[in-house]
């Protein structure tokens, strides 16, 4: 059985002010939400601030990117390393937003999921097909093309450490969802891709959606065999919608 996650993706929100209330809020409404994994991604300047007032809770933190080299002269980049003096336990990779606006390759995705792998961090790798690929029927080849990248790079037991994502890009921010139905199909797609290579790793892999969650949506997403929980975006940053999908994660 498969332990459901439920992960709040800030994207480039907040402030001091703002993280202060929200992260309280989700810290204490945490205690009241059992047998859920659940974690926020915040942005790079707001670790330490996430780190402080997420002490003590069961609010796990997490980045929202990661270089793919260790050190070195690579101005503007963060390491993992970096990331764990701030006690994060999990990284973002390849989000579609960084592979639209930031021309992230699949091959610079598969060393960010490396190097995140190799320092202990837990990398959520996202997948996803955006609207024309959906329309033209090239989604699962799509999705299977991304997961293949990362696979045959860091091997498939790597994934004992790592979370999948399936995002459709047409569903992020756009108020729009996949059906559970839709959903589904591609989450037992990459099950059965992980059963490919090792069938009892892909049972033990958590595969999340993401794309538009909400708390009137979450509970019939979650009852699909094989979504394991959500990549929650706008949702996470109103801490009562937050809580409440985590609750429903919950049941
Ligand atoms: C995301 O940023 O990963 C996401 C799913 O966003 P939203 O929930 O706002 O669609």
């Amino acid at each position: 059985m498969r332990r459901r996650f439920v992960a709040g993706n800030w994207k480039m929100h907040g402030s001091l002010a703002s993280n202060q209330r929200l992260l309280k809020d989700v810290a204490v409404g945490a205690a009241k939400v059992s047998g859920v994994d659940m974690a926020v991604f915040v942005p790079f300047p707001y670790l330490s601030q996430a780190q402080t007032l997420l002490a003590g809770s069961s609010v796990s933190l997490g980045a929202q990117n990661v270089c793919e080299f260790h050190q070195g002269a690579y101005t503007g980049e963060v390491s993992a390393q970096m990331l764990q003096d701030f006690a994060c336990h999990y990284v973002l990779v390849g989000h579609s937003e960084r592979r639209a606006f930031f021309g992230e390759s699949d091959a610079q995705i598969a060393g960010k999921f490396c190097v995140a792998v190799s320092c202990g961090l837990q990398p959520i790798i996202c997948v996803g097909e955006t609207l024309a690929q959906r329309e033209s029927g090239q989604t699962e080849s799509i999705v299977s093309a991304q997961l293949d990248a990362i696979i045959q790079r860091a091997g498939i037991a790597a994934f004992e450490s790592a979370t999948i994502a399936y995002e459709p890009v047409w569903a992020i921010g756009t108020g729009k969802t996949a059906s559970p139905a839709q959903a589904q199909r591609v989450h037992e797609a990459i099950r059965a891709q992980l059963a490919s290579f090792d069938s009892d790793l892909s049972e033990r892999v958590k595969i999340l959606y993401g794309g538009s969650v909400k708390p009137e949506n979450s509970a019939e997403l979650f009852s699909m065999p094989d979504i394991d929980g959500g990549l929650i975006g706008g949702a996470s940053l109103v801490a009562d919608d937050f809580l409440a999908i985590c609750l429903e994660a919950s049941r």
